[in-house]
């Protein structure tokens, strides 16, 4: 067990299989690991076999070079694995165990973790709070795009599901919950969707698709989908959302032409800061979702904002955008008295529920993103067709445990 495949960012269009170290339990030195927390120790930490982990539109900011991620960090911070060692301090969590990861990686110690705040762990990235595998920025832990990974402060951090083997079998579902379950129902829940609400969604890719279904699964009576891609909207269509194609130019006079009123109670941003503007052939500009959100939402009500903003994007499109300053209507949404939430999602505030609610097959996730399974050396192929837009959510299967496997 000397080598470890794994996914590497290599340069802007470009990921790279490789071999890597297998995990210890101390953070090693490598690309993007900040450097206070190399050698630290985990002894309340696990290593995984990683038995399904997905791409994300998060790593395409960093692939597309619109970050400052450096060449060789291992990615991936989409991760449901079995448990093959734990460190000395683990009481809870055994060998054998099938557990999903939150992206989040928190230390349930610092005032945030305790008041479940777990996207802004105080304890676990030098930098700035808050920390992810495999991500640039974010404390150097190392991604889950491989065939093991290691996971600290295991205790806190892993949802062990109930039953191993009916997690096996159910997998690919539960591998939404490390990451776009959890945030697309964040972004439905904080921008207020509930049992007869009207909802909009910016944005059809997997988080997009996830928070519908989140808005359906929490009541909203009408889910509207809004994208420039077709065969996402499409994908929305297929369970049940109306669309909205932001290409045709304002959001507004579609959502009157389904609702009979240009608004709804509640909205969701699940694009962020590589937003398109509205209307034919329309070039990037990033706080078009955000205005637009404000002017179509009722006065009073909310805004979920899982789409990523970024304080530095080399790729920008002037000065202001490469340091992520957007030209953002606030006077707007402080005339309609309008409440925002933004950042990372804290997963564990809401993973164990959404579980209930995949193994008593309450929702279908896998089926709602079109999760589709690729072998771990296919990633580059994964990457690049998810980059051209395909309507799908791309699951690793590292370990050939998704063979056979079926969204329920
Ligand atoms: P994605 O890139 O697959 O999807 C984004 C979609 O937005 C694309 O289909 C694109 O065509 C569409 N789009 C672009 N401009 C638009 C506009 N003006 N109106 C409507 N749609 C528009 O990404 P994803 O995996 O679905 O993730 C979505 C966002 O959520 C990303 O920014 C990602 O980084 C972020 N994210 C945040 C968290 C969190 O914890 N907050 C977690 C996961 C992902
Ligand atoms: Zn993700
Ligand atoms: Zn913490």
């Amino acid at each position: 067990m000397s080598s470890n495949r794994a996914v590497a960012y290599i340069k802007p269009g470009m990921v790279e299989v490789r071999n890597t170290d297998f995990p210890t339990l101390e953070l090693q030195d490598g690309p993007g690991v900040a450097p206070q927390n190399v050698g630290r120790k985990c002894r309340h930490g696990v290593i995984l076999k990683v038995l399904a982990t997905n791409i994300c539109g998060s790593d395409q900011h960093m692939v597309r070079g619109r970050t400052t991620a450096p060449e060789g960090l291992v990615l991936g911070h989409e991760i449901t694995g079995e448990v093959v060692e734990r460190g000395p301090d683990v009481e809870f969590i055994d060998v054998g165990d099938v557990v999903s990861v939150p992206f989040n990686i928190a230390c349930g110690r610092c005032r945030n973790c305790k008041q479940r705040n777990t996207g802004i762990c105080l304890n676990v990235n030098p930098a700035r709070p808050g920390a992810a595998y495999g991500y640039v920025d974010m404390g150097g832990w190392v991604g889950g795009q491989a065939e093991y990974v290691m996971v600290p402060y295991a205790d806190f951090n892993l949802l062990r599901f109930p039953d191993a083997d009916q997690a096996r079998e159910k997998l690919l579902d539960l591998t939404m919950l490390s990451d776009i379950f959890p945030t697309g129902f964040h972004g439905a829940v904080t921008a207020g969707a509930g049992v007869g609400s009207t909802v909009y969604v910016a944005g059809a890719g997997p988080v997009g698709l996830a928070a519908a279904a989140s808005a359906h699964l929490l009541g909203a009576a009408v889910v509207i989908v809004g994208d420039l891609n077709a065969e996402r909207l499409a994908q929305a269509r297929a369970f049940g959302c109306e669309t909205v194609d932001v290409s045709r130019g304002p959001v507004e006079e579609q959502i009157a032409e389904i609702l009979g009123v240009p608004e709804v109670d509640a909205a969701v941003d699940a694009v962020g800061f590589e937003a398109r503007a509205h209307g034919p052939d329309a070039g990037e500009a990033s706080a078009t979702v955000l205005n637009s959100v404000m002017g179509l939402t009722r006065a009073g009500g909310a805004l979920g904002i899982p789409g990523l903003y970024v304080t530095d994007d080399p790729g920008g499109v002037d000065d202001d955008a490469r340091s992520g300053t957007l030209k953002v209507r606030l006077g707007l949404g402080w005339a309609k008295s309008l409440s925002f939430t933004t950042g990372q999602c804290p997963v564990m505030r809401y993973h164990r529920g959404l579980m209930m609610a995949i193994l008593h097959e309450r929702v279908h996730i896998a089926k709602a993103v079109n999760a589709t399974v690729i072998d771990l050396e296919d990633a580059p192929r994964g990457y690049a067709e998810f980059d051209q837009g395909a309507a799908r959510k791309y699951v690793l299967d590292p370990s050939g445990a998704l063979t056979g496997v079926r969204p329920v």
